[in-house]
């Protein structure tokens, strides 16, 4: 059985723990890190897969485009030719030279928006699976942000609980053991007290207790694990 005091010191230590526990999970605070790495990674692809299938998509529209100038440009000759206005036999010739230049053209183009048809297809449909996993990342993201921020305030309300618990728990303990419990704390990770176990060892390093230490604790002295210097508290029914 500890003393009232100690009783009291291992009270606050149970209020100190729990601060130290939640400066830990507030650092280790993940807003998505990985998800984010992930989705930059995408983006990227994105660039490169993406971007073939917009550049083979604006190329078949100039051909289409390109295709549309030829036929008008060739009608516009039909009709020059067959229109009565041309008689001149060299300027016949010569129309029927660009119909044919034209022509061979435009079967040049139809064999490239032939392969476009081929290839922009599969192109699109690898942009667009790439483009679906970006919209599930960042809805992974929000979703991660989110949960983080509900933690964060989970984390803060109950930070500022046990703060404000903490003035009423010093009261009653001596100076000198609070000075001591102080210097501990700052050495050990902010833990100034632990619990001996049902095993006889320091509830913080795990050394084995002495027998003299177990029988100093029963006596209500303050003794500290002469391992890690914690202040050792021996609760009821432990020995
Ligand atoms: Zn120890």
């Amino acid at each position: 059985m500890a003393s009232a005091e100690l009783q009291r010191l291992w009270k606050l230590c149970r209020i100190d723990t729990g601060l130290v526990e939640i400066r830990k999970r507030a650092a280790a605070l993940d807003p998505g890190r990985q998800v984010m790495a992930e989705l930059e990674e995408l983006k990227k692809q994105d660039q490169e897969v993406g971007g073939r299938a917009r550049k083979l998509s604006s190329e078949l529209t100039d051909l289409e485009l390109a295709q549309k100038g030829i036929d008008d440009k060739l009608k516009k000759i039909d009709k020059e030719l067959y229109g009565g206005k041309v008689v001149n036999p060299r300027e016949v010739e010569n129309l029927e030279k660009e119909i044919a230049i034209l022509k061979r053209h435009r079967g040049a183009n139809d064999e490239k928006i032939l392969e476009l048809w081929e290839t922009l297809p599969p192109a699109k449909e690898a942009a667009a699976k790439i483009d679906a996993l970006i919209q599930e990342k960042q809805k992974q993201l929000v979703e991660r942000k989110k949960a983080a921020m509900a933690l964060k305030a989970t984390l803060e309300a109950e930070f500022a609980r046990l703060t404000q618990l903490r003035p009423e728990a010093t009261k009653g303990i001596p100076p000198t053991l609070m000075a001591r419990y102080d210097v501990i704390r700052q050495r050990n990770d902010g833990i100034g007290m632990t619990e001996v176990t049902k095993k006889q060892t320091c509830g913080n390093c795990g050394t084995v207790l002495p027998e003299r230490t177990v029988q100093g604790l029963r006596d209500e002295k303050v003794i500290s694990c002469e391992a890690c210097h914690t202040i050792l508290y021996l609760s009821e029914g432990v020995v």
